[in-house]
């Protein structure tokens, strides 16, 4: 990663612009869910994760609280994860189906995960100012690969915030409608 990328890591990790979120991400890193106590939980924003040359960009929520939250690296460490990865495995862009933690070994591969929201939010539910709070951040990454060329939105609220970034960015687009199970919005129709 280049120094950009790191530095719009450190920004992230560092951000504490919301504070119902910073309140509960760090409460529940203190807390810790049972089977995860011997867990130091990150509990703190999440950066992208994966390869910044990548074409595919994956846009999630945000962390999960005992998921992402608790190992500091998208989608790591709970079930949907598990999905996530397993199907990037088959499809060639993970080197490995599991993702434990940071430090795992796992590399991706043409493929870059981020999400709309950075910090694990109370019921999944982020708000409307917090999200937009988050923006920024995504945008930013989103500027440090233009190479990207098909956007994969993960439900209904990344798919909005993935039109939101794109039409902020000059983007024409039509009117989209979301549906399950639909690959979504490629670069190239501005
Ligand atoms: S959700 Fe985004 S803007 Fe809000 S505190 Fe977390 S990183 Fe900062």
């Amino acid at each position: 990663m280049t120094n950009e990328w790191d530095k719009l890591n450190k920004k992230i990790i560092a951000c504490r612009a919301c504070p119902r979120l910073v309140e509960w991400r760090e409460k529940v890193a203190i807390e810790k869910r049972r089977a995860c106590q011997e867990w130091n939980y990150w509990g703190k924003p999440v950066p992208g994760f994966g390869d910044p040359a990548g074409r595919l960009f994956i846009v999630g929520l945000a962390p999960g609280a005992h998921g992402s939250n608790r190992t500091g690296r998208m989608f790591t460490g709970d079930s949907s994860g598990d999905t996530l990865f397993g199907a990037l495995y088959r499809t060639g862009f993970a080197s490995q189906a599991k993702a434990y933690s940071r430090d795992d070994g796992l590399t991706l591969k043409d493929c870059f995960i981020t999400a709309i929201g950075r910090c694990a939010p109370p019921g999944n539910k982020p708000t409307r100012e917090e999200l937009n709070a988050c923006d920024p951040f995504l945008a930013q990454e989103w500027s440090l690969m233009p190479q990207v060329r098909v956007i994969l939105a993960l439900g209904k609220m990344a798919f909005d915030g993935s039109a939101r970034l794109l039409r902020n960015q000059g983007y024409a687009l039509p009117r989209l409608k979301f549906s399950h199970s639909f690959l979504s919005i490629a670069r190239n129709i501005a």
